[in-house]
C-alpha cells in the first residue's frame, strides 16, 4: 500500500505493509485510551493512524485521503479523545458530519469502545427516527456533549430550532468528504461550518481527492497537512477473479458460486442498479437461496435491521447497490460478488474492500458481460494488475470472448455546413 505525506517538503511515497508497526505507545495517547485501545484489540497503529495522529495532535488542520477498512475512524477519534479527556464542561467539543446514518451510527459505537476509560459523552444525529427520538436528541444537545456525529440534514434541522450551542466547538470531522460532496451536501456543509468558531482545528477524511474536495478545503481549512494511502488496491487478502458471462447466466453462475461455497456466512452481491436488487433477491430465492435485499429505498428500520441480521450472521446473503459498498464496517465478509461490473473503477475498491477487511481473508469474484469488459479492463489499469478469469461450469454453455470494444464517447453530431442561399449575400 502507499503512503504519502506530503505535509513535509522533502518526503516521498514510501511502501509499507497494509499494517503499520508503530505501537500505539509511541503516538503518545494517554494511558486510558491505551487501554480501550487493548481492549479493542488493536495491536499495531495501522498506516493512516500513525501518519494521522502525530498532525492531529500537534493542532493542524488535515486532509487525509483513505478508505474505508483502513482504521480511519481511529485515526482521527484517538487523538481527539486525547485532547478532551481533561474536559471538564459539557459544551460541544467536537462535531463529525458523515453521509448516512450508518456510518453516524458506526463511528458513534467506536467512539463509545474508544472512550471506554474516559467521561467522554457522545450522540449520533441521522436522519428517519420518530419524534420521540428527536424529544431525546433535543434534550441531550440542551444538556451538552463532548462529541456529536451527524448527518448534514438532521444537523441542520436542529440548528435551526435554536439550541445547538457551537461556540465551545474545538474541532471539526468532514468524514467521507467526497460521498458528501457527491450527495449533494455541499451547501448544507457550509450552512454547518457557519454556525461554528472560525478558530477550530479542521480535519476532512475522503476516499478520493477530486478537485472539489480541494476547493472544499481551502475554503475552510488553514494551510492543513496531508496525508494519503493510495487506494487503487483492494486489501493483500482479497482473492479476485472474473468470470465472463452473459446476463442470462449471471444468476446461474451465482447459484453455482454459492452451491460450492457452503460454507461460507456472509456473502454480498452488489449491482449498480435499485432496481435489480430486487429481481436478484427473486431469482436467487426461487433457487432456493434466501437473501435479502438492501438498498437506500428501504426505511431506516429496515436497513438498521437488516444490517444486524448480516452482522450476527442470521442473512447469509445480502443483494445491495453501491450504498453498502462504502462506509459500513462488516467484520469478515467470506465473499463479495460483483453482478454487474461497477460503472467507476474505484467503486470496484470499495466494493471489494468490503472483504478481506484489517488481514482477513477474502474472495471477490467479478461477473462482465460483452458491454462491461470496456469497464473491467480500466479496473484492472487502475488496480495495476489482471483479475484471473475463471471457467463458467459446463452446463451454463460456452461464456462471451473477451473482446474491447471501441470506446463508447460523445459523439458530436456531425454537422453540415450550411450552403449560402444565394441571397444571403445580398
Ligand atoms: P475504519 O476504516 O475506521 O472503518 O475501520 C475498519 C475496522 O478496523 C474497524 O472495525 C476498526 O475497529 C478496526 N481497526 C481500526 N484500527 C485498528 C487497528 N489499529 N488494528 C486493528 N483493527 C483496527
Amino acid at each position: 500500500m502507499q503512503i504519502h505525506d506530503n505535509s513535509s517538503a522533502n518526503s516521498k511515497p514510501f511502501n509499507l505493509p497494509t499494517f503499520a508497526s508503530m505501537r500505539f505507545s509511541e503516538l503518545g495517547l494517554t494511558d486510558a485510551i491505551l487501554e480501550a485501545i487493548d481492549h479493542m484489540g488493536f495491536e499495531k497503529a495501522t498506516p493512516i493512524q500513525e501518519m494521522a495522529i502525530p498532525h492531529i495532535l500537534e493542532g493542524r488542520d488535515l486532509i487525509a485521503c483513505a478508505q474505508t477498512g483502513t482504521g480511519k475512524t481511529a485515526a482521527f477519534i484517538l487523538p481527539i479523545l486525547h485532547k478532551i479527556s481533561g474536559k471538564e464542561d459539557t459544551s460541544i467539543n467536537t462535531l463529525i458530519v458523515v453521509p448516512t446514518r450508518e456510518l453516524a451510527m458506526q463511528i458513534d459505537q467506536e467512539i463509545q469502545g474508544l472512550s471506554y476509560f474516559l467521561s467522554v459523552s457522545s450522540l449520533a444525529l441521522y436522519g428517519g427516527g420518530s419524534g420521540r427520538d428527536w424529544d431525546d436528541q433535543r434534550a441531550q444537545l440542551t444538556e451538552g456533549v463532548d462529541i456529536l456525529v451527524a448527518t448534514p440534514g438532521k444537523l441542520i434541522s436542529h440548528i435551526a430550532q435554536g439550541y445547538v450551542d457551537f461556540s465551545q466547538l474545538k474541532h471539526l470531522v468532514l468524514d467521507e468528504a467526497d460521498k458528501m460532496l457527491d450527495m449533494g451536501f455541499s451547501d448544507d456543509i457550509l450552512r454547518i461550518i457557519a454556525e461554528l468558531p472560525k478558530q477550530r482545528q479542521t480535519l476532512m477524511f475522503s476516499a478520493t481527492m477530486p478537485n472539489k474536495i480541494r476547493e472544499l478545503a481551502k475554503r475552510i481549512m488553514v494551510e492543513p497537512a496531508e496525508v494519503a494511502l493510495s487506494i487503487s488496491k483492494p486489501a493483500a487478502g482479497v482473492t479476485q477473479r472474473v468470470a465472463l458471462t452473459y446476463d442470462n447466466q449471471k444468476i446461474p453462475m451465482i447459484t453455482h458460486l454459492l452451491k460450492e461455497r457452503e460454507d461460507y456466512t456472509s456473502i454480498i452481491i452488489f449491482t449498480s442498479s435499485k432496481s435489480r436488487v430486487s429481481e436478484i433477491v427473486h431469482a436467487l430465492r426461487k433457487s432456493g437461496f434466501k437473501s435479502y435485499g438492501f438498498s437506500s429505498n428501504l426505511e431506516q428500520d429496515q436497513r438498521e435491521e437488516l444490517i444486524r441480521g448480516f452482522r450476527s450472521r442470521r442473512i447469509r446473503i445480502l443483494v445491495a447497490t453501491d450504498v453498502m459498498s462504502r462506509g459500513i464496517d462488516i467484520k469478515e465478509i467470506n465473499m463479495v460478488i460483483n453482478f454487474d461490473t461497477p460503472f467507476d473503477a474505484e467503486d470496484y475498491v470499495h466494493r471489494v474492500g468490503r472483504t478481506a477487511r484489517a488481514n482477513t481473508k477474502g474472495e471477490a469474484v467479478t461477473l462482465v458481460n460483452e458491454k462491461d469488459m470496456r469497464k473491467m479492463a480500466e479496473i484492472e489499469r487502475l488496480i495495476e494488475s489482471e483479475v484471473p478469469r475463471i471457467p463458467l461450469p459446463e452446463e451454463l454453455g460456452p461464456a462471451p470472448e473477451w473482446v474491447l470494444a471501441p470506446k463508447q464517447g460523445k459523439k458530436r453530431p456531425f454537422k453540415k455546413k450550411r450552403k449560402p442561399f444565394r441571397n444571403d449575400a445580398k
